[in-house]
């Protein structure tokens, strides 16, 4: 994408210790969910101990990308200037990752021709050579 789905003004996103190694893979365009060391379960967004057995041994497990439109809202009050209105946010419930959903935008389609069941791939904005984020486009499918 070349065009910039939030304004400049708009404060990128910050990075930890957790979260690190998850916006390095964004920024080479793959979307990865965490994956605890001990039981296998995923989670999303990055946290330091397993939600499940509190186990902190942790991997990365890259997923495809595809998915679908849980739900959404169109949003049609601008976060600043320049921002196009109606804009969607959508809970995606990503294949592959063992039931995680995040929440993202849908691009590319107009907001009112979301819906939900929809089926959606991940598609990256860069913002910088460091940093990329997930949004979400119909596919064809
Ligand atoms: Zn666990």
């Amino acid at each position: 994408m070349s065009e910039r789905f939030f304004p400049d003004t708009m404060p990128p996103p910050m990075a930890d210790g957790t979260s690190l190694p998850w916006w390095e893979a964004a920024a080479e365009h793959r979307l990865v969910v965490q994956e605890c060391g001990a039981c296998q379960a995923t989670r999303l967004p990055p946290s330091p101990v397993c939600p499940d057995c509190r186990s902190d041994q942790f991997g990365w497990r890259e997923v495809s990308g595809q998915g679908e439109v849980y739900t959404f809202t169109r949003v049609h009050r601008p976060l600043g200037a320049g921002q196009a209105i109606p804009f969607v946010i959508a809970v995606i419930a990503l294949e592959g990752s063992g039931g995680l959903r995040m929440i993202s935008n849908v691009v590319g389609i107009d907001a009112d021709a979301v819906a939900i069941g929809m089926r959606v791939e991940v598609v990256w904005e860069d913002m910088s050579p460091d940093l990329a984020i997930p949004r979400f486009r119909p596919t064809d499918d």
